[in-house]
């Protein structure tokens, strides 16, 4: 019989090779079928068969085959906390608790790719255009016109200008962003803001991973509606995959209502915090003096004496977060709006891909709040828009379909970036 231990649930050895079994078989699928969406759903035809557990499913497959990114969306869509999250990665911890809802192996985003009606659901504004980096209806460089905003801001400003916006003209309630931790400006963690502090609070980006997502507990313990989210694509698809998971429970609704804004972060990779030491010791300063990081090509420090120092971005990828390679969207493909620093400098780039994004973006700049120029202006963000979304996307499968964590350190190559152009995964010469 099984038992519960220190609020961890403990399989029997028949509950074991149920799983086990469930796993091979969603492997076999994965080498075999024609179509992601079969193996998606191999485990929850298994589950009606009941004996399995789907969150040991996520567990065995994902986390520990070190191919989580970190999301947090298992945190934040499991009804009955099961989980705790350190390092960058969920810990089943009670799992004695959990009511097999499902909800944490539906919204992870290494799993399974997005249900193919996710296009209909997220409402991309029409004329829309795809040019490989996702639907939009059209772009602008963003700048915000208030100096406050802009002088906090990484780049034009456009994201806190939107959110400040939202908040102080009723159409958002409060955002769940990333600050930063306390005695360390380029280590992330979660913030609910709620107002024009705690929005500035969190402006700048930190280049290391910030599980933003886990402040949506907090958003729901404390019903802030309507609410915006703010993270990288892999948030954007954690917040998307949970806001409309088929499964109809009571948190899965709460995010279909009360989200009613989602600004994605272009992103190529985010890089490990041991990075910031060693960014730190390339230039030969204390890691504690780095203001702001901004990476345009290569590395820019700004330190807190204003100095700026830059590296190369070849030498600071080594210390790429290996979790990386397991996400093959550059632009926040299903965010409402998309952002970004390439082109431009000291502008947004900024794309408008649905319906709920246009309304936000225009209210802000019919107020004022925003200015623009086009895109056209600097070609150079559109060429950077094409390459790079094409880099994490070329030759990668999905991300099931890669090898694990232990496989690549097995091939002595870690690089998320160049595992499928130049490492292991590259195709062979004769192919
Ligand atoms: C890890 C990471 C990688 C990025 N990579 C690229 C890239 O390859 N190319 C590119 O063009 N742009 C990249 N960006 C986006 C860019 O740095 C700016 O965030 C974007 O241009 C918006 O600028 P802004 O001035 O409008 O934003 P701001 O008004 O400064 O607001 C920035 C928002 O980012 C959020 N944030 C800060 N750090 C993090 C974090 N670590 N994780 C999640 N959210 C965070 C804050 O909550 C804040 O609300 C990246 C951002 C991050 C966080
Ligand atoms: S990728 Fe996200 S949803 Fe999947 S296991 Fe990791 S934290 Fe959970
Ligand atoms: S590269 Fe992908 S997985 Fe890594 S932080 Fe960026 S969005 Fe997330």
């Amino acid at each position: 019989m099984s038992t519960v231990s220190n609020g961890k649930y403990v399989k029997t050895a028949a509950e074991q090779n149920r799983l086990d079994r469930v796993i091979t078989r969603y492997r076999k699928l994965i080498e075999e079928a024609d179509s992601p969406h079969e193996w998606a759903f191999a485990w929850r035809t298994e589950i009606n068969r009941g004996g399995f557990r789907t969150v040991d499913f996520l567990m065995q497959t994902i986390v520990d085959a070190g191919k989580c990114i970190g999301c947090a969306s298992c945190v934040t869509i499991c009804p009955v906390d099961v989980f705790d999250y350190e390092d960058e990665q969920p810990i089943d911890t009670r799992t004695g608790a959990c009511v097999q809802c499902v909800l944490c192996a539906d919204v992870c985003p290494v799993l399974r790719p997005a249900d193919n009606d996710l296009p209909d659901q997220l409402g991309f504004r029409q004329p829309k255009k795809d040019e490989g980096y996702g639907s939009y209806s059209y772009g602008h460089y963003v700048r915000a016109t208030e100096p406050g905003i802009l002088s906090r801001a990484q780049d034009g400003g456009m994201v806190s200008a939107l959110l400040i916006h939202g908040m102080e003209t009723g159409t958002l309630g409060g955002a769940v962003l990333g600050d930063v931790v306390p005695g360390n400006r380029q280590i992330g963690q979660p913030r609910l803001a709620t107002d024009r502090d705690s929005v500035l609070a969190c402006a700048g980006s930190r280049y290391t991973y910030s599980p933003n997502l886990i402040a949506l507990q907090q958003a729901v313990r404390e019903n802030v509606s309507p609410l915006a989210v703010v993270g990288v694509p892999c948030q954007v698809d954690g917040t998307r995959l949970q806001q409309h998971s088929s499964i109809r429970l009571e948190l899965a609704n709460w995010y279909r209502k009360n989200i009613s804004l989602v600004i994605g972060l272009y992103c190529s990779e985010a890089f490990t915090h041991e990075s910031i030491n060693q960014l730190a010791t390339m230039i030969d300063v204390d890691p504690l003096s780095i203001e702001n990081i901004n990476i345009k090509g290569k590395v820019i420090v700004r330190l807190d004496s204003s100095e700026t120092h830059s590296v190369s971005l070849a030498k600071y990828r080594e210390f790429a977060r290996p979790a990386c390679l397991y996400c093959l969207d550059y632009g926040a493909e299903n965010a409402d709006i998309a952002a970004g620093g390439i082109g431009l400098d000291g502008w947004t780039y900024t794309l408008i891909r649905t319906e709920r994004g246009h309304r936000a973006f225009q209210a802000a700049l019919a107020d004022g709040w925003l200015e623009t120029r086009p895109l056209d202006d600097e070609p150079r963000g559109e060429m950077l828009m094409n390459k790079l979304s094409a880099q994490k996307k070329i030759n990668r499968p999905l991300p099931a379909q890669m090898p694990t964590l232990a496989e690549r350190q097995a091939l002595n190559y870690l690089d998320p970036k160049t595992f499928y152009t130049k490492g292991p995964g590259a195709p062979s010469e004769e192919s």
